[in-house]
């Protein structure tokens, strides 16, 4: 039997190690926040583990979903630490939305003891991770994702090897950026109908036939901006992360990319002012205080 430990009780954690709960997993899982684990654990009859060595110790597979790849490399070393716990032969698999620098780092202190390392940031969002349905993007070696891969089909639905450690960290940075590019300039378009008077449910309703549309403007729109209902789903701080490696990765690699750069330094300057607990439709709202434009129906 493949025995499971997840670490990161988050908004997409938490359905993702529900999947995982329910399958014969031996699952244990910890969070910073200790109570969550505990309820968790609880709630699902599963072992809540004291300290990450503890919850690594005896795992095949370790599973993290934390804000960054720092976090990540935060839990390592240490009486407590992941290294503790983690034994030669088993795999850490990184599901956080990660920078592929600090998953490089992870991957060689790791490969030091003989435990195998894959980024494999996920999408799909909240609702995907509820219905075990996410597209999981995994970098690192092909051999090791298959031995690991009946684990990541428990949550996930599509899974795709993108290349060596760090290439589903990029893939997932550079497709968040386009839902971020997508938000503020079908917000920007929107605003400016709204003003020219054309009511932007109408505006919807043409643009989801035609070849603007986007999942912005397919279901974020439609449900959450044009009902003024902005759930909070996912946080606008870690949409801003994953833009910002997007325009990282493209100056490490020598890419001109001006549209990211800028959509970075507007995803910064929004979370700045709407802070850490805003959800990332939230940024429209941004927009309408830049144009003076709420965009309601008619
Ligand atoms: P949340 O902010 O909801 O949860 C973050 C989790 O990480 C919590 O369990 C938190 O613990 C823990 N955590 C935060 N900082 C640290 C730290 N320094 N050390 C240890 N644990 C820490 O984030 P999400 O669950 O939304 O996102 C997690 C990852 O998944 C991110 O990389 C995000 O970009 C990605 N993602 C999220 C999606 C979504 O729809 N929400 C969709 C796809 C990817 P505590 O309970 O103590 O706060």
């Amino acid at each position: 039997m493949t025995t499971v430990a997840f670490l990161g009780l988050g908004a997409i954690g938490t359905p993702m190690a529900k999947h995982l709960a329910r399958a014969d997993l031996g699952l244990r899982v910890w969070n910073r926040t200790a109570a969550r684990a505990a309820t968790f654990a609880a709630e699902h009859k599963v072992t809540h583990a004291a300290t990450p060595a503890a919850a690594a110790r005896g795992a095949d597979v370790v599973i993290t979903c934390f804000p960054v790849s720092s976090d990540v490399e935060s839990l390592l070393e240490g009486a407590e630490g992941l290294l503790a716990g983690l034994a030669k032969g088993a795999t850490l698999v990184d599901c956080t939305s990660g920078d592929p620098a600090t998953s490089k780092r992870i991957a060689t202190r790791l490969a030091e003891r003989g435990i195998g390392y894959l980024d494999a940031p996920v999408s799909g969002g909240v609702l995907g991770a509820e219905a075990g349905t996410l597209t999981v993007m995994v970098g690192g070696e092909a051999a090791l994702l298959e031995r690991v891969r009946p684990v990541l089909e428990v949550f996930g639905k599509k899974i795709v090897h993108c290349g060596a450690i760090g290439a589903g960290d990029a893939v997932k940075a550079v497709n968040n950026a386009l839902l971020a590019l997508h938000l503020w300039s079908l917000a920007e378009g929107l605003a400016t109908l709204r003003k020219a008077g054309v009511d932007p449910a109408v505006a919807l309703d043409v643009i989801n036939t035609s070849s603007g549309r986007s999942n912005a403007s397919m279901n974020l729109f439609p449900e959450r901006v044009l009902t003024r209902a902005f759930p909070r789903t996912f946080r606008l701080a870690l949409l801003d992360k994953d833009v910002g490696i997007a325009a990282q990765v493209a100056r490490e690699q020598g890419v001109p990319a001006p549209t990211l750069q800028l959509t970075a330094d507007l995803f910064r300057a929004a979370h700045i002012a709407l802070g850490e607990e805003a959800d990332h439709v939230e940024v429209v709202k941004w927009v309408e205080q830049l144009t003076g434009v709420t965009i309601e129906k008619d």
